[in-house]
Order: C-alpha cells, then sequence, then structure tokens
C-alpha cells in the first residue's frame, strides 16, 4: 500500500487525547502528512499513558483541558493562523475550543459534539443531555458566524463516514434503479433521496471481534472508549423523525426550536432495542444509542421548511457492538453499577477473523433495502495501520480524511460530514476500510416475526418505526 503525502502542516498539531482513537490516528498523521517533529504536541491527563506518549518522542502535556484553562493551555501551544487542533478526548468542549480555534484561525477537527465534564450525568433535564441540543448549538454557532476558518465537527466512523456512504449508496440505488442522477448542492442530495422514495436510514452495525479469554464480572469491555459509550448509552434514546412515520412512542419528545429533524425518548439509548440488517447476520437486534449523525442525515436530507416538511428521512443508529459489550450492558443495567474495570480490545488479543460491519441501510424503496459500508476485519487492520482495531481504523482513517479535507479547503467555516466533498474523503479513507460494499436485501422488520404474542404492528408499512423498536407492551 502506498501512502500518499496529502500536504504540509505549518505549525503546531495539537492532539488533544491519546486513548484508543488518538494513539490509532497518530500513525496516520505522520504517514500522510508533513511537519516538523517538534512541533507535534499531545495533551493527555492520564499519567498511565506517559510512558506510551515518551515512546512517540513527541511533546507531552499532562494536563486535563477544562472550561477555566483551555484558552490559557492551547494559547500556549498554538500559533495564530497556522497548524491543527485534533481533538479526540472526551469531557472537553467541542463548541468552545471550535470558536477558540476559529477566532485564532487555527483549523480544528473532533469526531464528537463533546461537552465538558459533567454535561451527560449532573441533569436531570432529559431534553438538555440530547445530542439534538448538543448539534443545535453547534448549527447555531454555524449560523451566528459563518465561514472563517475551517472547523470539522464530528468526523469519525459515525457521526462522519456513514454521511459519506449515504451519498454513495444513493448514487448506487439510482444507477440501480435507472434514475439519472447528478446532485450537486445539499437540495439535490435531498430531492434525490425523496425521488427514490427512501424512507429512511438506519446506521446499522455489527461487531464481531471477541478474545479468547472471557469477561470478567465487573469489567466493561468494548473495542473503543467504554467512558465515551457509557456516556452516550446513558443518554436519551434518539433518532432523526421521517415524514413516512404515522406512529409515534408515548414517551417521545420533540423539539419546538431549532432544526425540528429528531425526536427523543424517555429512556436510555444503550437499553433500547430496534430490529435491522446487516450483511453478515441479517437480521438483528442493535441498540437506538443517540447519535449525532441521527440528526444530521435526517436534517441534511430534509425537503421543505424545517417545522413541515415535505420529506424527511428518519435516521437513526443501530449498534451491535461486540458481544462482550452487549454483556457488559446487561450487567451495567441490571446491577445499576458502572463496572469499575474498563478494558478496550487491544488489536493483538482480538481472534481470527473478528470484523467490524459498519454501514448504512437505506430502507423502503423500490428495491426494499440497500446496505452499503466497510466490512474491516481485524486481520486486515493490522496490515493496514498500527496501534489499532478495526473499530478505531474507521474512525482513525476518517479523522485523516477530514483533516486532508480541511488543509484542502480551510476556510469552509463550521462543516458536518453531510457538508463536506464525499468523493474526496472517501478517495482518502477507502484505502483503510477493507471491503467497501453494498448489498440488497428483500428482509423487513416484519420478517418472520413470531405471532405467539400480540403486537401492535403495522402490517402495511413494514418498515414504520413502529415495527422497528422493540416494545414489550
Ligand atoms: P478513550 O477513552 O480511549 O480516550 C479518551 C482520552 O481522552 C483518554 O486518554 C482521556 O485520558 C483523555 N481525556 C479525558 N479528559 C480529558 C481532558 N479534559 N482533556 C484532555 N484529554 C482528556 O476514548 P477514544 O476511544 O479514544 O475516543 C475518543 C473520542 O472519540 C470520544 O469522544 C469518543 O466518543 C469519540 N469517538 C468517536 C467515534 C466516531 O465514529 N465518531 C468513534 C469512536 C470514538
Amino acid at each position: 500500500m502506498s501512502h500518499p503525502v496529502y500536504a504540509r502542516i505549518d505549525g503546531p498539531i495539537v492532539l488533544i487525547g491519546f486513548g484508543s482513537i488518538g494513539r490509532g490516528t497518530l500513525p496516520l498523521i505522520e504517514r500522510h502528512f508533513e511537519f516538523d517533529r517538534d512541533k507535534l504536541v499531545i495533551v493527555e491527563p492520564n499519567k498511565a499513558l506517559s510512558d506510551d506518549i515518551a515512546k512517540t518522542g513527541y511533546r507531552h502535556v499532562d494536563q486535563a483541558v477544562t472550561s477555566d484553562n483551555y484558552r490559557d493551555l492551547l494559547g500556549g501551544l498554538i500559533e495564530p493562523g497556522k497548524g491543527f487542533v485534533v481533538n479526540l478526548s472526551v469531557d472537553t468542549s467541542s463548541l468552545d475550543l471550535i470558536r477558540f480555534c476559529r477566532e485564532m484561525g487555527v483549523l480544528y477537527i473532533d469526531t464528537v459534539v463533546e461537552p465538558w465534564a459533567g454535561y451527560y450525568f449532573d441533569t436531570e433535564d432529559n431534553a438538555a443531555r440530547t445530542n439534538y441540543a448538543l448539534r443545535q448549538a453547534m448549527r447555531d454557532e454555524k449560523a451566528a458566524n459563518p465561514g472563517g476558518t475551517t472547523a470539522v465537527s464530528c468526523c469519525g466512523a459515525n457521526p462522519g463516514m456513514v454521511s459519506w456512504f449515504v451519498k454513495d449508496a444513493l448514487l448506487m440505488l439510482a444507477k440501480d434503479t435507472g434514475v439519472a442522477a447528478d446532485p450537486q448542492s445539499q437540495g439535490d442530495w435531498a430531492a434525490l433521496m425523496q425521488r427514490l422514495g427512501v424512507k429512511g436510514v438506519h446506521i446499522a452495525e455489527r461487531d464481531t471481534q471477541v478474545r479468547t479469554e472471557q469477561r470478567h464480572p465487573g469489567h466493561f469491555v468494548n473495542t473503543w472508549s467504554v467512558e465515551g459509550f457509557i456516556a452516550e448509552g446513558f443518554q436519551p434514546a434518539e433518532l432523526g423523525w421521517g415524514t413516512a412515520e404515522r406512529w409515534m412512542p408515548s414517551n417521545a419528545h420533540t423539539h419546538a426550536t431549532g432544526c425540528q429533524a429528531g425526536i427523543w425518548l424517555e429512556q436510555p439509548g444503550a437499553a433500547t432495542r430496534v430490529r435491522t440488517w446487516c450483511p453478515t447476520p441479517g437480521p438483528q437486534f442493535g441498540f437506538l444509542v443517540t447519535h449525532n449523525e441521527a440528526i444530521s442525515i435526517a436534517d441534511y436530507y430534509t425537503v421543505g421548511p424545517a417545522e413541515a416538511p415535505e420529506f424527511r428521512p428518519t435516521c437513526h443508529y443501530a449498534y451491535h457492538p461486540c458481544d462482550d459489550a452487549v454483556l457488559s450492558l446487561h450487567e451495567m443495567f441490571g446491577s445499576n453499577q458502572i463496572q469499575d474495570v474498563h478494558h478496550i480490545l487491544d488489536v493483538a488479543e482480538i481472534e481470527h477473523g473478528g470484523i467490524d460491519e459498519l454501514g448504512v441501510l437505506l430502507f423502503g424503496h423500490a428495491k426494499n433495502a440497500l446496505w452499503y459500508g466497510s466490512r474491516l476485519s481485524n486481520d486486515e487492520t493490522k496490515d493496514l495501520a498500527p496501534d489499532q482495531n478495526a473499530t478505531g481504523l474507521q474512525v482513525t482513517s476518517a479523522v485523516l480524511a477530514g483533516m486532508v479535507w480541511a488543509l484542502e479547503n480551510p476556510q469552509a467555516g463550521i462543516v458536518e460530514a453531510d457538508e463536506m466533498d464525499h468523493k474526496r474523503c472517501l478517495e482518502v479513507q477507502t484505502p483503510y476500510l477493507g471491503p467497501v460494499e453494498g448489498h440488497y436485501t428483500d428482509w423487513t422488520p416484519l420478517t418472520d416475526r413470531q405471532t405467539q404474542f400480540p403486537e401492535d404492528l403495522d402490517e402495511e408499512n413494514p418498515w414504520a418505526f413502529r415495527n422497528v423498536l422493540e416494545r414489550l407492551a
């Protein structure tokens, strides 16, 4: 595999967070950019990582970025008008860091709209804990301060790469159904989705990475940030709410302000099961964990006014994490205790054959459903890039693509993945994604449905959220 050098980064590169994603992103930065080694600095407060960071040879600032110190701390590390802040940490406010970086004329990228520490657990106000609220604050900032230095918001695998997959999948579906398509603008893309009859999109993921050693009781095991997953898992379940839906759960809430593209449910996402489909398992349960892309995709593909759209797709995450993470969630919710030991599966301990199958399932159209995505194996990952498993590489390669795009478009303002050039981004990222494939299926959420117990189903609309959401009464 050749490693093209995409750009030179003048000035400091400030890498915030050296967890599973930070350490996986670093080798890709080294490979694909020219920069001064003495200008790269890693900001990571966890002292247990000091030895690992020392081995990289880069400067280490072992402090947490906080709401009190971020201007002084980062202000002392960056140079106005130059360089890149790459935020791959938890507990640091994306909104505040973006404002600061844009004030300073420094490029910025992150993989989620992260809030300051405490946001997820310190309030009883569930509406305030939604990703809708986090994203809307970012959209309001963009609207209030359009243009200017580029800050790429939410550019990991999902949110991030999956928005590029939606566009590729739409073009594939258009071709396979004989619809001429050459979308250029947001409006064109939304009109294309509407014309193709897509009713909704699942971000449908199956992670089959396992290790030989059994999970111990009291351990939370995952293939990426345990802290990050627990935080989002305890947020309310949330989804982009499409115009094809005729029924809403009784514990659902809409939003009166903002883009109005989503709803949230009065229950935690990681305890909410939905029916979906991925190529390897076929039909499966996924968790309706809230994610930025559920709202951003529903918003981006809206046709007509926000409050009364002519068309909008339903969109949500349907996540089957690795089996150990499923057991970890089961234990956590059953005991009402967050486990003390957190473990991220290392690339070396994962058994042969595990993959992270992450794609978008476009449903409700003439060909029923199309899954389009990456089926990257852990074995392949070992040959592609160091220091990460398959889940990590899908994220870090999206960060790489986002950085390349930002360097090529340095005055684009605040952008989400939906607003970037998906062709260019996937051109950079695809060499790291293993097989990227489209698969049609004739499965629907009503296929082979058990009938021993009465269910309140919508038989006429197989893909209705009423049939997708598991409800016990
Ligand atoms: P991790 O838990 O492995 O690492 C996070 C790191 O941030 C830790 O090393 C921690 O010490 C550090 N940190 C904590 N507080 C900090 C602070 N105040 N200042 C600076 N550093 C701090 O997590 P990860 O798996 O590397 O994930 C990193 C981020 O990426 C998370 O926000 C996660 O939600 C996000 N993520 C996004 C995607 C995506 O596809 N969009 C996928 C995976 C992870």
